[in-house]
């Protein structure tokens, strides 16, 4: 079928093929019909609204060794911190005087912070109101219950690419396998769970890709947080090439095609990688934003890659970045922004 013709059916069936997914990812003359169709489904399934989450990245310690990510153990090149539970509790309170409703809460994959040390403060942050989602990568099924029960409501978990030979050649001593345990249980422990991939990485097909977004819809992910690889002069992927923005954003639009209800954020990478990355994923599928509230000493470690964590913490850059998407027709949403389902 002819391209303009699938983007069509996809935009009322919500359905596409690996080989149909595959087509619209190769073709480059309907990149913008593409993305406007996605807009289109954003709007008539989740609306104008832009749903706003504080985002705390509050350790850079890692005992994992991804090659591509900045806070891989073996990088000697930045300064390691961990924020002590009462710090975080601080920022989740700032959070709330910002006017945010949710926290994320992300790190490396830190021994310290065992189930044990953030049960109470999630009940603490919990205590303030806020709905709370978790980025700390694989655990246990038993940590991922105890958080649940803890009051934690979210959790994002990108599976990185579904391709088993790239998985396995990107995240030495990790499994693509227990990956997905996670996000089945995730899934089964009735978080909203979020997942997503890396476009870029050296050697990723388009096929990879096609496959990365039927997994999306298999799983019934209710977030999907993509963005493209930018690769980082600290990690074994200093020297890859350095991808465009567009075949990150037409992934997310064409999630947006088969999720049509789910939340997408506009990603840190969209915007790091192109001025006005963020409002171009706005209007191509996105509706979400997470800005970082984390301190300026620990963003500044916090280097997945370079050029990230530009905006400023405070409540005045809120308040600049409400007006920026008021004036875009996008405001911002006072409520939670759960994924409430429409099919
Ligand atoms: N440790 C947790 C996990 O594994 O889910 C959360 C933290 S991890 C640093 C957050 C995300 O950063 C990863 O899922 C990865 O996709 C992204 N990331 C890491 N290095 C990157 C790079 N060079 N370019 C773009 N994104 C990157």
């Amino acid at each position: 079928m002819d391209s303009m013709a699938l983007i069509s059916r996809a935009e009322t069936a919500h359905e596409l093929t690996q080989s149909e997914l595959l087509q619209l990812l190769q073709d480059q003359h309907i990149n913008d019909a593409l993305f406007a169709a996605a807009d289109r489904v954003r709007q008539k399934y989740v609306g104008p609204e832009v749903h706003l989450r504080a985002l705390i990245e509050f350790t850079n310690i890692c005992c994992n060794n991804c090659l591509y990510c900045g806070l891989q153990s073996q990088n000697r090149a930045i300064t390691r911190y961990r924020m002590a539970p009462q710090e975080i509790f601080a920022l989740a309170q700032k959070a709330v005087q910002y006017g945010y409703k949710t926290v994320v809460l992300q790190g490396g994959e830190d021994p310290f912070f065992t189930a044990d040390i953030l049960v109470p403060l999630l009940r603490q942050i919990k205590g303030l109101g806020l709905a709370v989602t978790l980025s700390i990568g694989e655990r246990p099924r038993s940590d991922y219950q105890r958080f649940k029960e803890a009051g934690a409501d979210r959790y994002l978990l990108r599976i990185e690419t579904t391709d088993p030979a790239l998985y396995e050649k990107y995240h030495p001593g990790m499994s693509l396998a227990n990956r997905l345990r996670c996000l089945q249980d995730l899934k089964e422990l009735g978080y909203e769970t979020g997942t997503g991939v890396l476009v870029g990485l050296p050697e990723q097909t388009e096929l990879s890709l096609a496959r990365d977004i039927l997994f999306f819809k298999q799983l019934g992910a209710d977030m999907i947080g993509l963005g493209p690889f930018i690769p980082n002069p600290d990690t074994p992927l200093k020297d890859a090439p350095v991808p465009r923005l567009t075949p990150a954003l037409k992934v997310m639009a064409l999630a947006r095609l088969l999720l049509p209800d789910i939340n997408i954020p506009a990603t840190t990478s969209m915007e790091t990688l192109e001025a006005q990355g963020r409002f171009k994923a706005l209007q191509s599928g996105a509706n979400v934003i997470m800005p970082n509230i984390t301190g300026e000493e620990e963003r500044k470690n916090y280097a997945l890659y370079p050029g990230k964590n530009a905006s400023m913490p405070s409540a005045r850059a809120r308040r600049q970045l409400e007006a920026q998407l008021k004036a875009a027709g996008r405001p911002v949403s006072a409520g939670y922004g759960w994924h409430h389902k429409s099919r």
